[in-house]
């Protein structure tokens, strides 16, 4: 048993034994007292009946002359033993025939009941209980003071049969008592093992999960407290389980992504000391271009782990987008120039300001028109507009970029976001794209407060907006 159940076992314990015993107790004092005030009722009742015939009794025969048989007749299945004495304390009468003709003493007769008749003392009647029948031991044992006269000899009277039924009433209260709290303690230590079982699955998974078996689920069979708590645990397992694989393919592709310049650079560089290559610029240059790559690749990741691990530093000053489009457009128009692209800008006046980080929102939108540069044929046309715009409620401002060049597949339009991301590998990275480009536009636009999101025609061109809070005014 583990300490929590020992604990929660103790108090059970505890409670039980203190509710069952007090209320017990309580039940079997105040049975034990109802019990003798009904008997000593019934008693007072008795004594005044015999009394009352008695004194017929003796008014019909002006004394006590056979009045022995009266009294077995009166005592009937009563229990106890009935003695009757004259006014001088002469026994006349015992319904169990041996004390007749023998003198009471002073004590004995004051502890009797008097009988008078009209104002003149008839006798004494005495009533002892079971306890004292046949011992001898004095007429007074049992009796208790009474109230008045006539209650002298009833009280306190409590038969052999009816202390065995208080007896006995006694023992049921106790017995089911314990039955009670035998029955509370079963219950509540199922009670207590309910809550106990779930907390050591829990456990057992939580260390499976830390020697690294993060597949691990515990089962929620409950909505209560302890369903949520499985239910939470299952969900940081969850996230645990994706954070690991997505840290296992970031790192394969990492590996990925510096092997192929590194690849080249060595096999140039293999090829120059073999003697095969010449050192010359166009090898030279291979080399250079490759270096490049790298270095961009380098810059890429340390810009997204930054950007994802929310420690990318942004110096927010309150700026005025169409200046970084204007500037963006400018020298962008130089490779479009080259590539035959029309580059066409809409800047409509009285836009709202934003408050970024001007050289990351220049890096958004260089990357996305040198995607667009990248994806349209020559002849094509780019298009870059800014427009005022509300977005879930918020006023901003909307930057777009929009190409007619190849578009993309809609099966890959919802993960281009994604690192590493690229819609044909082979071509992209042929054109030194790092499947970065787009997740750090992303990282970047949401770390202003903003958005980023594209829309695509297969073979009609795409569309990549950002938005951008505006500046409190
Ligand atoms: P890369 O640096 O390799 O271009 P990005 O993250 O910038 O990576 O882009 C991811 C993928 O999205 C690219 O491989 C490319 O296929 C696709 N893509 C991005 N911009 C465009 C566009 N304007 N038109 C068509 N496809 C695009």
């Amino acid at each position: 048993m583990s300490r929590l159940s020992y604990k929660i076992f103790g108090a059970l314990l505890l409670t039980v034994l203190l509710s069952v015993g007090l209320t017990s107790f309580a039940a079997n004092q105040l049975t034990a007292s109802q019990f003798r005030q009904y008997i000593i009722r019934g008693n007072t009742e008795f004594i005044t009946s015999v009394e009352s015939a008695l004194g017929t009794y003796y008014a019909q025969y002006q004394g006590w002359d056979n009045v022995n048989g009266v009294l077995i007749q009166l005592l009937g299945s009563n229990g106890g033993r009935l003695v009757l004495s004259d006014a001088s304390g002469l026994i006349v009468a015992d319904t169990q025939n041996k004390w007749i003709g023998y003198q009471t003493d002073e004590y004995s007769l004051s502890n009797g009941t008097l009988i008078s008749i009209s104002g003149t003392d008839a006798g004494y009647l005495y009533w002892i209980g079971s306890q004292g029948s046949g011992s001898g031991s004095g007429y007074g044992k049992g009796m208790q003071s009474g109230q008045n006269n006539s209650g002298n000899a009833a009280a306190g009277i409590i038969s052999e049969s009816q202390q065995q039924l208080l007896d006995e009433m006694n023992r049921s209260i106790w017995l089911s008592g314990g039955l009670a709290g035998l029955a509370a303690l079963g219950l509540g230590l199922l009670l207590a093992s309910q809550i106990i079982r779930p907390l050591k699955a829990l456990s057992r998974s939580a260390r499976r999960i830390a020697g690294g078996e993060l597949s691990q689920r515990v089962k929620v069979d409950s909505r209560d407290e302890l369903g949520e708590l499985a239910e939470s645990f299952n969900h940081m397992a969850q996230s645990l389980e994706t954070n690991e694989q997505s840290r296992q393919r970031l790192l394969a592709d990492i590996a990925h992504e510096l092997r192929t310049p590194l690849t080249v650079i060595e096999g140039t560089v293999d090829g120059i000391l073999d003697g095969v290559f010449e050192a010359d610029a166009q090898h030279l240059t291979t080399i250079k271009e490759e270096s490049a790559t790298l270095t961009r690749l380098i810059k890429d990741l340390r810009d997204i782990s930054l950007a994802e691990s929310g420690k990318l530093k942004l110096e927010m000053t309150q700026l005025d987008i169409a200046d970084i489009i204007r500037r963006q457009a400018k020298q962008a128009s130089i490779l479009a120039k080259d590539k035959s692209i029309a580059l066409l800008s809409d800047i409509p006046a009285n836009l709202s300001t934003v408050t970024g980080d001007a050289t990351r929102l220049n890096q958004i939108t260089a990357n996305l028109l040198s995607n667009a540069l990248r994806h349209t044929p020559a002849g094509g046309q780019i298009s870059l507009s800014l427009k005022n715009m509300l977005y879930r409620d918020k006023p901003g401002i909307m930057v777009s970029v929009t190409d007619n060049g190849e578009g993309i597949p809609p099966a890959d339009l919802p993960h281009i976001f994604d690192r590493f991301y690229r819609v044909n590998t082979s071509r992209a990275r042929s054109e030194g794209g790092s499947g970065l480009g787009l997740a750090i536009v992303k990282e970047m636009a949401e770390a202003h407060g903003g958005y980023v999101w594209a829309e695509s025609l297969l073979g009609k061109g795409s569309t990549f907006n950002y938005w951008l809070p505006a500046s409190h005014t």
